[in-house]
């Protein structure tokens, strides 16, 4: 293929929006966000959001072996969930677009061609295995293309040998890059290899890709994970050979599931989606995924997505890995429960509450609001409310408890004497369960829990409810209340 001509590029670099900070997510579309990856996205938003730039989301597809249906939708859904929201995008367009790798793929030829003329890459025609091609894992000095001479590099290309596009790096010296969070790193050149840029199909390697698009939609701060943080002084060293800028780089540590591996899908640990299926509300997630790794400085740890990007600074991201804590996790999860407003709790539970209590004639909304306070994952709920549809078939032990002084004979005289009160009550509502039931405590010389304990058994058959025996019977309803009661006393009898 021939050079474009200088208009080709000038029109490219003319495109470039200056004058603010940009970032970008630029997630492989591989199906699941990665808990890693949500902290990426997170802390590349943050990084525009604070300072009031721009959030670009790139689909990096290209070294995709195979696609995976519905992979970029899984992107766009969780970021929007998230409240990651984008600025630029395959979506929403831009001015630096497009932003779908393989739609760029005609870019990367001619700046690679430019990089030869440059002479910070060449043309190599040596027959190599293809998987050489990515690795690049050869001795570089024993490849005779580095200095071929340029008419028999012409002679070659017009014969339509076929070739690879490599970086050249410089035998001596060292190459040192500045990362925001590592510090300066200098490596020997010596240990750089000279990476293909263009493989033999034409078309990019992902390192090359990744720079060219990089630079042409004028990023300012890469955010990436740290596997990147080794390929990048060949980074450096392209931006170099283009006289480009080089924008301010951000490896974050990884994400692990204990001091020695990595968290990851294979191994079973989860996903955000996983988390999101396991119960976990995705503001909890968001806060806690946003803390691994990264202090804002004094005690406080409850953040909202906005006020994340407030007080967002790269200064406190931590070198070292951050390890990923189920229960602290949890933790946030139930402080975010316990602080949502009723009703929308009771719409984050009914699903999980429908699960368990399929009577139509029980409210949800009066279940969840039981449950606001208890709950420390969603997906607990239905595992505690298996007495609503049924009563199950319980051992009368439950009615011996020390601490409400109830045995099995005391209980059967409390039931006894709550019957008939409770039947009699013409309003079923808090209030008249409750001034009924101590009332009747009183006369009965007895204190509360006394009376309330077996009753609350008979009405769940249950040790460990949710609520206490005045709600529960209110939700069950007068009738089925009775119904209990009167089995209560016959298992008692
Ligand atoms: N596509 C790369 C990944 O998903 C992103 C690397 C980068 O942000 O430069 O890991």
């Amino acid at each position: 293929m021939t050079e474009p001509n200088e208009k080709f590029f000038e029109e490219l670099e003319s495109r470039i929006p200056t004058g603010e900070v940009r970032t970008r997510f630029a997630p492989s579309p591989t199906g699941y966000m990665h808990v890693g990856n949500l902290r990426t996205a997170l802390y590349t938003w943050c990084i525009a959001r604070h300072s009031g730039g721009k959030f670009l989301l790139r689909i990096e597809d290209t070294d995709q072996a195979r696609l995976v249906e519905g992979a970029v939708d899984v992107i766009y859904n969780t970021l929007t969930d998230c409240g990651l929201d984008w600025d630029e995008g395959p979506d929403k367009g831009g001015p630096v677009g497009p932003y779908v790798q393989t739609e760029r793929r005609g870019l990367y030829l001619p700046y690679a061609q430019r990089l030869v003329r440059r002479g910070h890459a060449y043309y190599c025609f040596c027959e190599k295995a293809a998987s050489e091609e990515d690795s690049g894992d050869f001795e570089r000095e024993a490849d005779p293309c580095r200095d071929l001479p340029e008419a028999e590099v012409q002679r070659r290309l017009a014969a339509g040998d076929a070739y690879v596009i490599r970086q050249k790096i410089p035998q001596e010296g060292t190459t040192t890059f500045h990362d925001e969070i590592f510090g300066d790193v200098t490596v020997p050149n010596k240990d750089l290899d000279d990476q293909v840029l263009i493989k033999r199909d034409g078309l990019p390697t992902y390192n090359f890709a990744n720079v060219i698009d990089d630079h042409l939609m004028g990023i300012t701060h890469v955010v990436r994970g740290s596997e990147y943080l080794s390929s990048s002084p060949k980074y450096n060293l392209l931006y170099e050979g283009f006289g480009w800028d080089i924008p301010k780089y951000v490896h974050c540590p990884p994400v692990m599931r204990d001091a020695h591996s990595k968290m990851s899908k294979r191994h079973g640990d989860p996903s955000y989606e996983d988390l999101v299926e396991e119960g976990y509300l995705r503001a909890a997630i968001v806060n806690y995924v946003a803390l691994l790794g990264w202090a804002p400085g004094g005690e406080r740890e409850i953040y909202s997505i906005r006020e994340l990007a407030e007080a967002f600074d790269v200064s406190g991201i931590s070198k070292s890995p951050a390890i990923f804590d189920k229960e602290k996790l949890t933790y946030f999860n139930a402080t975010y429960i316990r602080a949502m407003e009723p009703a929308e709790f009771a719409a984050a539970a009914e699903p999980y509450i429908r699960q368990a209590v399929k009577n139509p004639a029980i409210d949800p909304a009066a279940i969840a609001a039981l449950l606001q306070q208890r709950t420390e994952v969603l997906t607990d709920i239905p595992g505690k409310l298996g007495f609503f549809d049924a009563l199950p078939d319980y051992d009368t032990e439950l009615y011996v408890h020390k601490k409400s002084k109830s045995d099995k004979e005391s209980s059967l005289t409390m039931l006894e004497a709550a019957l008939p009160v409770l039947e009699a009550l013409p309003v079923w509502d808090d209030e008249h369960i409750h001034d009924a039931m101590t009332s009747l405590a009183e006369k009965l010389e007895v204190k509360n829990a006394k009376l309330m304990w077996p009753v609350r058994i008979a009405a769940t058959g249950t040790a460990v409810t949710p609520g206490g025996a005045v709600e529960l019977c209110r939700i069950l309803g007068q009738e089925e209340t009775l119904r209990r009661l009167r089995d209560g006393i016959e298992r008692l009898s």
